[in-house]
């Protein structure tokens, strides 16, 4: 406790380093009082005793000491006006009253220490060992006792003084190597916001609260045109954003700030920020939380990514696939009419016949292909689904039989495990083109020799349509990826499987419009697995009527 209250008087007398006529006053008020106490006491005899030469030296010395210029003349030398009171002190010790004045010696030692710290000590000792301890050998009067009183005199200014400079010098070089920080974190500081405002990504940081901690300048300039009236500085704020369509406001819950606060992370969340055509900019927004020490959520930093060329030439992709396609599809439609035609007709040679099942076959896939292409150019996010009661057991091994052929041609087998009926409201035809795409995936990703596993069951509450195979894999890498649209995964390029890169996410689309959920679970070189689940319960579906095969039972 008394270090600290030491401490602090230290630092608040290095921090103030009061003037020398301060000082000195102080000093002289004390003398004063106090020999106008020992005066009104009866303890003064007479002007000319020791007494009254002490208060004459430290009236010469108060009066002397504002006069002297002390800031042309070096700073030490302003312990000779310390060492002046304590001369006047040692001269009051001479009379035997005068040693109630000893205690005073407390603030020019004090005084010493402060200017020249260890040296003002050491000065402070000797004077105080020369006219305490001096007097008192030589003196007449003076017996064993009184030299051992003026011995203590020394020690004590030696104990204090030392502590004192000791102090202080603690003190400076803590405040030095605080200087020395604050000037590295001042410096790091500057590096840190001369980088933040030298990448071309807005970056944001939030606190525990949600609350703006700092932004970088790119930042701002998106800031500027999401909320042109001013940002009240805390997360979730509503103002000119917007969905990946451009035109839905996002809601609070959906603003990324918001989503962040509460400690979601999440990766390319698309918006659009303004609302003028000319300067609006479109951006993928990416969160991660920040964990204290015990691993509690402390904040969170988000990176603002400028996609705006990028989502428009998306977008003239977009037309341009979909106006492609749309002319592709008339001529495509009257192939498939005119094969079928020919393909009715009992007359055509063998050969010619299985010529024309192959064109077929591929006018088959081009459709399909054309068709995958129209609706990804359209697909905003959700798909229009008609649901009516349906047997995904039919709809299943349907998918299946049609599968049959490409599997035996690349020698797969293909293996289904489904119930007799399983009767539930699905829009049939999307449930169908999902479940096809699925297999003919796994066909299209195992190679020769292989099998591929298709199961139809309730689980859990929900409906689960399962595909597997023994194919080449998916990396850990891509399968984040798989369900966006033009992805292929890096293996299937490299043992050049032919494919758009756009079936998954019709799939996840179809799957998603119903409720529902696909997921993927897979190994490089092992296989893969994909998992369709479809919800059972809620109003709007119906309860799926099992039905096993009979031929189980
Ligand atoms: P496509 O098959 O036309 O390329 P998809 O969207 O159906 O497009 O699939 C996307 C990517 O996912 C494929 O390119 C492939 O890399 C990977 N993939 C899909 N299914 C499988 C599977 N069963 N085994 C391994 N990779 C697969």
């Amino acid at each position: 406790m008394d270090d600290v209250i030491g401490h602090r008087l230290s630092r608040a007398l290095f921090a103030a380093r009061p003037a020398p006529w301060a000082w000195q006053c102080v000093f002289a008020a004390v003398l004063a009082i106090a020999l106008l106490l020992m005066a009104a006491g009866g303890a003064l005899s007479s002007l000319d005793s020791w007494l009254g030469l002490a208060g004459l030296i430290g009236a010469v010395t108060t009066l002397l000491t504002p006069l002297v210029p002390w800031q042309r003349i070096p700073r030490a030398f302003v312990c000779a006006v310390p060492v002046l009171d304590i001369v006047a002190l040692g001269v009051a010790g001479l009379d035997v009253a005068g040693w109630a004045l000893a205690p005073l010696m407390l603030l020019p030692v004090v005084w010493c220490a402060v200017e020249l710290r260890l040296r003002g000590a050491v000065i402070a000792t000797v004077a105080t060992l020369l006219l305490y301890v001096l007097p008192a050998l030589v003196h007449e009067t003076r017996g064993g006792a009184t030299l051992a009183w003026s011995l203590l005199v020394p020690i004590a200014a030696a104990g204090i003084s030392f502590a004192f400079a000791s102090v202080l010098d603690a003190v400076e070089v803590e405040r030095r190597q605080l200087a020395g920080a604050r000037e590295t974190i001042d410096r790091q500081q500057r590096f840190a916001d001369a980088i933040l405002d030298t990448v071309d990504v807005g970056l944001l940081l939030l606190d525990r609260d949600g609350a703006y901690q700092t932004m970088n300048r790119r930042h701002r300039d998106f800031m500027q045109l999401a909320f042109p009236d001013g940002h009240a500085g805390h997360a979730g704020q509503l103002g000119l954003v917007y969905g990946e369509d451009g035109s839905t406001l996002l809601t609070r819950e959906e603003m990324p700030s918001y989503r962040a606060s509460q400690g979601e992370e999440f990766d390319d969340a698309r918006m659009w920020v303004g609302d003028d055509p000319l300067t609006w900019r479109a951006l993928s927004v990416s969160a991660r939380s920040v964990r204290d020490e015990q691993g509690r959520f402390a904040g969170a930093a988000l990176a603002y990514k400028d996609v705006t060329d990028f989502m428009r030439a998306l977008r003239v992709k977009d037309e341009f696939v979909a106006s492609v396609s749309h002319e592709l599809r008339t001529p495509l439609t009257s192939i498939r009419g005119y094969v079928d035609i020919l393909l009715e007709r009992h007359d055509l040679p063998a050969e010619a016949q299985a010529q024309l099942e192959v064109v077929a076959r591929n006018g088959e896939r081009l459709n399909r292909l054309v068709a995958d292409l129209l609706h990804t150019a359209r697909a905003e996010g959700s798909m229009k689904v008609v649901r009516t009661r349906q047997d995904l057991g039919d709809i299943v091994r349907a998918s299946v039989e049609a599968a049959a052929p490409a599997a035996q041609a690349a020698g797969i087998a293909l293996e289904l495990d489904a119930p007799a009926s399983l009767v539930t409201l699905v829009d049939g035809q999307r449930i169908a083109q999902s479940v096809d795409n699925l297999i003919s995936n796994a066909i299209k990703y195992t190679p020769s020799g292989g099998k591929v596993e298709v199961r139809l069951a309730v689980d859990g509450g929900r409906i689960e349509i399962c595909v597997a195979d023994s194919g080449i894999g998916i990396q850990a890498a891509d399968r984040d990826r798989l369900f966006m649209r033009f992805f292929r995964a890096r293996h299937a390029e490299e043992q050049s499987v032919q494919g758009l890169g756009l079936g998954l996410g019709i799939a996840r689309t179809i799957v998603e419009s119903h409720g529902g959920r696909i997921d993927v679970e897979s190994e490089l070189g092992r296989g893969s697995v994909f998992r369709i689940r479809l919800p059972v319960s809620g109003d709007d579906v119906a309860q799926p009527v099992v039905q096993r095969d009979p031929a189980e039972a």
